[in-house]
């Protein structure tokens, strides 16, 4: 025979164990808790099977349902005389069960019983009032039919018994069949194990002593101390401190003692007085547990949410900062340190231009205009202020508070690869792909700057190879684009870092020169030197002279880009008309070396 798979034994244990609790408990109640016409004070079964059911697989819920028709039958038959009514009496118990733990999924929450005070009020609702009361009715009609009981006192005694016994019991032996009753008793976190058994040892024990004491009815003492075990041990241990009390009053009333047997009534009259008693305790203790319920959750929700943050951010490739109106930051998160050079801790109390080590025009118009612009979001971008080779850009949202921008969140993200992408981009549409050179477009956008920045001493050079039309037709268009490759790298070696240098198509260059006239004329008159003075190698092997002519025209304040470019091409026109192969001023040869034969 096969051996049991772990697993199934456990579910065969908790099923052995949730039928002889039903049987023990069954019997002890029927033997010591009934008047022998009503029912019992509390009903401790349905409890016990109903958390059975609802820790166990949907294929054996139904044969535990049937089993416990049988042990309800079998707990009266030891306790009572037999009569074909236990069938009946079995019939209610199991049906009231089946039909709590069928609606489970309202009072279910994360795949957990009584996981909220929603579904703990669900639970209330349903164990506690509307099913009860429903099966009380025939319940009541079998004890006044088999037992002699009256209609409303076997009413009243089945409801409270079994709802009870649903309410009491359920939470406690779910925890336990669910095998997680030590880690729910601990669940808040704040008492180890130990000290959640003292607490219930103490309840235990003020429970024992005030339900034994004949002389002093002290039953607020138990609620009380109820309320302090929610309060310290949570809704598990409180629901563990109510069976102690729930035991010990019973025990206490049964046997005849306590403060309950100091009413002037009979037996049925204290059970009653002890529903009671537990019902007042249950409706206080409830609401607390559920306060408290709910108050942890959201601890817990709040926590979780704090620690995913703390990873978001602790791994995020941005950093964002939270700044005042003063632009004094407030808060920092995310990867700070790589993107500004500064620790988040560091960085709280920073002015935004400190931490960008910037006092550029564009962060203090930024500081100086934001909260007061109509505009919700601004974007920077800049060199990281920590390492030169880094673009960072700055993502600015406002925050507001009753209609009032309050405070600023900035967003920083690394843009290097994106700019470094763009400024290629820009590089290639600016640039002549044959030379090398700029463009027409560089050099406009290089001209402009210039113009901008209020440099007044260049000059702006225009120069054209001489009978280049000859070398196409002569030696072939390659030779042609060689030439045109070797001019403009001897005018760029004779040139420096801060003139513009470019092709503006054809045979023609255009420079600006960073000097005044009488230099820059020298600068061409070098160039043309450079270019006649050393023949050209075509792929070919062969060698062809060359030369260009030049015109150049100095800068003064007010001309234009256009009229300037307008004046070098009218000297150079000049220097075409004296012969080519010279650099001329607006209206004058100033250079003219010596001719070399070809
Ligand atoms: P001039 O001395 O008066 O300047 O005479 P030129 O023959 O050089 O006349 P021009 O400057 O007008 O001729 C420019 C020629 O350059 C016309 C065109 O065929 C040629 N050209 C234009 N672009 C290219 C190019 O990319 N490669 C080559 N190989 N030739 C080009
Ligand atoms: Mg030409």
């Amino acid at each position: 025979m096969q051996a049991a798979r772990p697993d199934q034994s456990a579910a065969l244990f908790k099923v052995v164990l949730g039928l002889a609790l039903y049987v023990v408990t069954s019997a002890l109640i029927l033997r010591f808790a009934t008047d022998g016409h009503h029912h019992s004070t509390i009903w401790p079964g349905n409890g016990i099977i109903l958390a059975l059911l609802l820790n166990s697989s949907a294929a054996i819920r139904q044969p535990i349902l049937c089993l416990t028709f049988a042990a309800d039958i079998f707990a009266k038959s030891i306790v009572w005389p037999w009569t074909p009514w236990f069938f009946a009496s079995a019939f209610l118990n199991v049906a009231e069960i089946a039909w709590v733990a069928s609606l489970a999924r309202l009072y279910t929450s994360h795949d957990k019983p009584f996981g909220s005070a929603r579904t703990v009020l669900n639970f209330m609702l349903l164990a506690g009032l509307a099913i009860p009361f429903i099966i009380a009715t025939p319940a009541a009609l079998v004890s006044c039919t088999a037992y002699d009981g009256t209609f409303s006192l076997s009413f009243w005694s089945w409801f409270f018994s079994t709802s009870f016994g649903l309410l009491i019991f359920t939470p406690t032996f779910t925890s336990l069949f669910g095998g997680h009753f030590l880690q729910d008793l601990t669940d808040n976190g704040s008492y180890s194990l130990w000290k959640v058994g003292a607490v219930l040892l103490c309840q235990a024990a003020l429970s024992a002593l005030v339900f034994s004491r004949n002389k002093y009815p002290l039953l607020f003492i138990p609620a009380e101390a109820l309320i302090i075990s929610s309060l310290l041990i949570g809704e598990t241990g409180a629901a563990l401190s109510f069976m102690i009390i729930t035991i010990a009053g019973l025990v206490c009333t049964i046997g005849g003692i306590g403060p309950l047997g100091l009413i002037h009534t009979d037996r049925l009259g204290r059970d009653v007085m002890l529903q009671i008693y537990l019902f007042i305790l249950l409706l206080t203790e409830r609401p607390v547990s559920s306060i408290l319920m709910s108050k942890r959750a959201l601890i817990k929700r709040l926590t979780a949410r704090e620690q995913m943050l703390t990873l978001a951010m602790i791994n995020a490739a941005d950093s964002i900062l939270s700044f005042d109106r003063d632009w004094i930051c407030r808060w920092a998160g995310g990867a700070s340190l790589s993107l500004l050079g500064v620790a988040n801790e560091n960085l709280p109390t920073l002015r935004l231009c400190d931490i960008l080590e910037s006092h550029n025009r564009e962060v203090i118009t930024l500081m100086e205009t934001f909260f007061d612009a109509e505009q919700c979001v601004a974007i920077l971008e800049i060199i990281a202020p920590h390492t030169r080779d880094t673009t960072i850009e700055l993502n600015f949202r406002k925050v507001f508070d009753a209609g009032t921008a309050v405070a600023a969140i900035a967003t920083i993200h690394d843009v290097t690869r994106r700019k470094l992408k763009e400024d290629d981009i820009a590089r290639q549409s600016e640039s002549d792909p044959m030379t090398g050179l700029l463009n027409r477009a560089g050099f406009q956008k290089r001209i402009n700057a210039l113009f901008d920045s209020a440099y007044s001493d260049f000059s702006l050079a225009y120069i054209d190879a001489d009978h280049f039309k000859d070398i196409n037709d002569q030696y072939g268009h390659d030779a042609g684009d060689t030439v045109l490759k070797t001019i403009a790298a001897r005018i760029s070696r004779q040139t420096r870092e801060t003139d513009i240098v470019s092709r503006f198509g054809g045979d023609e260059f255009v420079l600006a020169i960073t000097r005044n006239q009488k230099d820059a004329l020298a600068t061409l008159e070098r160039i043309v030197q450079a270019i006649h003075n050393d023949p050209v190698t075509l792929d070919t092997g062969e060698t062809i002279l060359v030369s260009i002519s030049c015109g150049v025209a100095p800068y003064s304040v007010g001309v234009s880009v256009e009229s300037l470019l307008r004046q070098a091409d009218g000297a150079l026109y000049e220097a075409k008309k004296a012969g080519r192969n010279r650099a001329c001023g607006l209206s004058a040869v100033i250079v003219s070396p010596p001719p070399r034969a070809s």
